[in-house]
């Protein structure tokens, strides 16, 4: 990577690239020819009120993926795959799919804890995982070829756990050349290049 092109037009010149660029990582990469299994994958997230406190509840999770937990006197719940399916999303759709909350996560919440069943969702938004199609886990470190693009990226949905750590280590790597205190090997590109899964198997 010797430069990068902005839209405005302006040319950077360059000693590293890292691709920080979350749901649209996988296109950022192709820009530079190289292929990245991270795709923006569309998330809800509603707040609801109900008549009973629970504000000591731990985050629970149902079998389906739905979760639900105490923020504050409210409660966040999401987790419900569109009825399409999961797959690629627009990254530019931030549209909340409310009929998502009536009819597949509520009745999740009233089996699970019946006193859900008299709740108010007062508000909600929609996002977009970065999602590692691969193994649902981050790709961190140099492309094996070209040393000079680094990726942080496919967090799949737990990235802002994880950021402190991997800007760290993408730090140490720049500066020193190597991992120094947190060693991210096992999340290097080489597996994506050999089709070898690292999965993550606790997302929500
Ligand atoms: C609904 C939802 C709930 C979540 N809950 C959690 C949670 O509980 N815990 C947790 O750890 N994580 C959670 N995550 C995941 C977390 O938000 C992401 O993993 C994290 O934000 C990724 O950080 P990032 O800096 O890699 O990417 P982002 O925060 O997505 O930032 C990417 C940046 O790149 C920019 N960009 C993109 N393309 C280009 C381009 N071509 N040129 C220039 N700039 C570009 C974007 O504008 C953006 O500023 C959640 C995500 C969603 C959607």
């Amino acid at each position: 990577m010797t430069s990068v092109s902005l839209d405005n037009g302006d040319r950077l010149e360059v000693g590293i690239v890292v691709n920080s660029a979350g749901p649209n990582a996988g296109t950022v990469a192709a820009m530079a020819g190289l292929v990245l299994p991270v795709e923006p994958r569309k998330r809800n997230v509603f707040v609801f009120e109900a008549r009973d406190k629970y504000s000591d509840m731990p985050l629970l999770v149902d079998p389906s993926g739905i979760y639900v937990r105490p923020e504050g006197s409210v409660y966040l719940t999401g987790g419900a795959e569109p009825e399409e399916g999961d797959g690629s999303a627009d990254p530019t759709d931030f549209e909340v799919d409310w009929p998502l909350f009536e009819e597949v996560i509520w009745p999740v919440l009233a089996t699970r804890i019946p006193a859900f069943e008299a709740i108010k969702p007062t508000r909600a938004w929609a996002g977009h995982y970065d999602y590692n199609t691969l193994d649902q886990n981050a790709v961190i470190g140099p492309h094996p070829q070209v040393k000079s693009f680094l990726f942080a990226n496919g967090f799949s949905g737990h990235g802002l756990q994880q950021a402190p750590a991997v800007g760290k280590a993408l730090a140490e790597l720049i500066v020193h050349g190597g991992y120094r205190t947190v060693d991210c090997s096992a999340f290097g590109y080489s597996r994506v290049a050999e089709g070898r899964a690292f999965r993550e198997l606790n997302v929500i």
